[in-house]
């Protein structure tokens, strides 16, 4: 595997796979361009080499073949802006047709080609070793620079990886720094170590729950899935969000928690609901004591005051998912008050990490990313490199 801040990309033509799945407006404009500016770095510093670079991706999920709302031929405004607007871009309309391959062999020092959605080819998403292989011929060199989708065993995130030599393969600055930062918190921890969960569904998240029962301080638990929780302790719930078969799952943590000396904090109290809406009856209850009619969709004065003691008791903070439903604004107070003690915590020295899709919306929405450690570019992915799965498109570059 190469060291990309010490190998010589000048002449190469390096073919690059980003995590270029933005999503868009409905004119097609790029309406969130965090991924595609994450990548700068990585593209500056083979060009400024005199390397050239051949950019490939996915966008959207098309049905298997081409789809004009999902070509990026639609991020190439944004990605020309990002790049300071007087680097040339060229376009590839197909990502294995002659002609493609015809502007990829063109490549001067400097230059760059954008190809077009890869899973315009059902191939890439089967992780097919022929189509992989002919991806491979646009580069001398291949970097993954993709960690969005680093948890998928692709054709152009981990097969692609066979038909680079080991001194022709490696990752770019954005993986480099998704792992070094989520290493930072599992395995150079300061303490203590608060990981805040929360989310719609206990289901989606038991993996990374028992993990982190094996590595942090104090475990805090919100949003939909603590009502699985509450009720699984005996409580009144009312309608709240509840995974009926998932109460014995939620006792079970509860118990290895209290064996394993970790703090495992619950909402006391919510902001309930008598339907699910922004404009519905609202009022406070206790966890354990919902109403029958009525369901929890925030967490209340009482629960946040006793995370935010949490969060501002920890030098290491790991967020996931929002406490709330912080898509209606009546119920995004406990969402953003949480965002707010990790700003504050951030800036009496404490480390934050803000991984997975919503709660990263969330700090983006409420304009905190800047007052976070890091925030991770990759949801399901940054999910399974916590629950201590393998990654495909790590192992394929470097196996462990
Ligand atoms: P996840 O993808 O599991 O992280 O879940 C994120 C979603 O959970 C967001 O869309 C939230 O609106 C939703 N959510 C959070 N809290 C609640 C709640 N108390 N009831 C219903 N949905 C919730």
């Amino acid at each position: 595997m190469i060291n990309f801040q010490n190998f010589s990309f000048g002449a190469k033509r390096v073919l690059i796979r980003v995590d270029y799945n933005v999503p868009l407006d409905d004119q097609l404009h790029v309406s969130d361009d965090t991924r595609i500016r994450a990548t700068l770095g990585t593209l500056n510093h083979i060009l400024h080499q005199g390397g050239s670079v051949v950019l490939m991706s996915h966008l959207g999920r098309p049905k298997g073949g081409p789809e004009d709302k999902y070509s990026l031929r639609h991020i190439l405004p944004a990605l020309r802006t990002i790049m300071g607007g007087e680097q040339e871009i060229q376009f590839a309309d197909d990502c294995i047709s002659e002609k493609a391959f015809a502007q990829s062999a063109a490549l001067k020092p400097g230059q760059v080609l954008l190809l077009e959605n890869l899973r315009f080819y059902p191939q890439e998403e089967k992780g097919d070793e022929a189509f992989a292989k002919k991806l491979a011929g646009h580069g001398d060199v291949y970097i993954n620079d993709a960690f969005g989708t680093a948890h998928r065993a692709h054709a152009s995130t981990a097969i692609i990886a066979r038909f680079f030599a080991d001194d022709a393969k490696g990752f770019g600055l954005v993986m480099g720094s998704e792992i070094a930062n989520a290493d930072r918190v599992l395995e150079h921890t300061e303490r203590p170590f608060v990981a805040i969960l929360g989310g719609a569904k206990v289901s989606g998240k038991i993996m990374i729950i028992e993990r982190l029962l094996d590595k942090a301080d104090i475990i805090l638990i919100g949003g939909g899935m603590s009502y699985t929780f509450a009720k699984a302790a005996g409580g009144s719930v009312g309608n709240s969000m509840v995974e009926e078969d998932r109460l014995d799952t939620a006792r079970k943590m509860v118990e290895l928690a209290k064996a394993k000396g970790v703090e495992l904090l619950l909402p006391i109290d919510s902001v309930i609901a008598d339907r699910f809406a922004n404009d519905a009856a609202r009022k406070v209850a206790s966890n354990d004591a919902i109403p029958d009619g009525w369901m929890g969709l925030d967490i209340g004065e009482k629960t946040i005051a006793q995370f935010r003691d949490a969060i501002l008791r920890s030098r290491t903070i790991l967020w996931n998912g929002p406490m709330g439903v912080f898509e209606m604004p009546n119920f995004q107070q406990g969402t953003m008050a949480i965002a707010q003690a990790i700003a504050d915590a951030t800036a009496q020295g404490a480390f934050s990490l803000v991984g997975g899709g919503d709660s990263v919306a969330a700090v983006n929405q409420f304009g905190f990313a800047d007052q976070v450690s890091y925030v991770s570019t990759g949801g399901g992915a940054m999910l399974e490199y916590f629950e201590g799965k393998e990654l495909p498109g790590i192992a394929a570059i470097a196996p462990l």
